[in-house]
C-alpha cells in the first residue's frame, strides 16, 4: 500500500513538473519580447513588458495606442502628425524650447531619472526642456499606465506617460520623449524592407500592426539599426524567435537592433535636421 502511494507522490510530482515546463516553456511562457542573454533588452523591449502583452490599447474613450507606445486621438489633429510631423516651435536663438510639467507624485529619485532621460536627448541637439512657466503647448509628465506619448506636437498639454516603476529607464524616457518630438519607430520607416526581413509569421498575431511603415521623411539619413526607436529583434514574437532579423550581407551578423539606454549618434542628427538646428555638435 505504501508502495502504491509512493508511486502515486512520484507521478504526480512528475506532472507537476511536466506542467510546470509546459507553462514556462518559451512556446507557452509570457510572450512579446525576449531578454538578451548577455545586454540589456533594448527601450523597446521594456516599454513593451511594461506596457504588457494583453494590456488593452485604449487608453480611454477615445484614445488609443498605435506601434505598441504612441498615442493616437480619434480626432483629426493626430492623423495629420502621423502623415507629417508637428514640430514644437523653435526659438531665435536657435534652440527648440519643450516645456514640461512634471506630475508631483514623482519621487525626488524618479524626477532625477526623468531628467536625466532629458539631458539624454538634449546633449548634442539643439533641445531644450525647460520646466512650464506660462507656454502654451507643453507636455505633462505623468505616472499614468504604461509608457507612451503622443506623436509630435499636438498644441496645448499633451501627456507623456511613464509609469513608475516600468518606464523609468533613461532609454525608454528618452525613446518617448523622441516620439514627442515627431519621431516614429525606426523600422516604421517607408524604406526599411532593404535593410530588415520583418518575420511575420513570427509576430503575435495581435500585434501585427506594430508593424507597419508609413510615409516617413528620412531626411536623408541612412537607415540605423541603433537607433532607441528600433524594436528589438524579438519584440512581439509569439514563440520566441525573431521577429525582425537584418537583410542578409556580410556584417548581418554583427548587427545588433536597438538601443537599451541612449540616443544613437545619428538619432541627434535626425533631431537637428528635423527642427533644422545645423547638426552642429557644440549646442
Ligand atoms: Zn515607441
Amino acid at each position: 500500500m505504501e508502495r502504491i502511494i509512493l508511486l502515486c507522490l512520484v507521478s504526480t510530482c512528475l506532472s507537476a513538473i511536466h506542467a510546470q515546463k509546459f507553462l514556462f516553456s518559451p512556446k507557452w511562457g509570457p510572450v512579446g519580447y525576449k531578454e538578451r542573454e548577455e545586454n540589456e533588452g533594448t527601450a523597446m523591449d521594456e516599454i513593451i513588458k511594461a506596457n504588457g502583452f494583453q494590456a488593452s490599447r485604449i487608453i480611454d474613450g477615445t484614445t488609443t495606442l498605435r506601434d505598441g507606445d504612441i498615442a493616437v486621438s480619434s480626432g483629426r489633429r493626430s492623423k495629420v502628425c502621423f502623415a507629417r510631423s508637428c514640430l514644437w516651435s523653435k526659438s531665435v536663438d536657435g534652440h527648440v524650447y519643450v516645456a514640461y510639467r512634471l506630475s508631483t507624485d514623482y519621487s525626488e529619485m524618479e524626477t532625477k531619472m526623468i531628467k536625466k532621460g532629458m539631458e539624454s536627448v538634449e546633449k548634442g541637439t539643439c533641445v531644450r526642456f525647460v520646466p512650464r512657466t506660462h507656454e502654451r503647448d507643453y507636455v505633462d509628465i505623468q505616472p499614468k499606465s504604461g509608457c507612451w506619448s503622443y506623436l509630435g506636437a499636438r498644441g496645448g498639454r499633451q501627456t507623456v506617460s511613464l509609469q513608475s516603476p516600468g518606464c523609468l529607464r533613461v532609454g525608454v524616457i528618452s525613446h518617448e520623449f523622441m516620439h514627442a518630438l515627431g519621431f516614429v519607430h525606426e523600422q516604421s520607416r517607408f524604406d526599411r524592407d532593404k535593410y530588415v526581413t520583418i518575420m511575420w509569421p513570427n509576430i503575435w498575431r495581435d500585434r501585427l500592426r506594430n508593424f507597419e511603415k508609413f510615409k516617413t521623411d528620412n531626411l536623408d539619413l541612412p537607415y540605423d539599426y541603433g537607433s532607441i526607436m528600433h524594436f528589438g529583434m524579438f519584440a512581439y514574437s509569439q514563440d520566441g524567435s525573431p521577429t525582425i532579423i537584418p537583410k542578409n550581407n556580410q556584417n548581418s551578423k554583427d548587427i545588433k537592433l536597438g538601443q537599451a539606454s541612449s540616443l544613437s549618434h545619428i538619432d541627434k542628427m535626425k533631431i537637428n535636421k528635423l527642427y533644422k538646428c545645423g547638426g552642429k555638435d557644440d549646442y
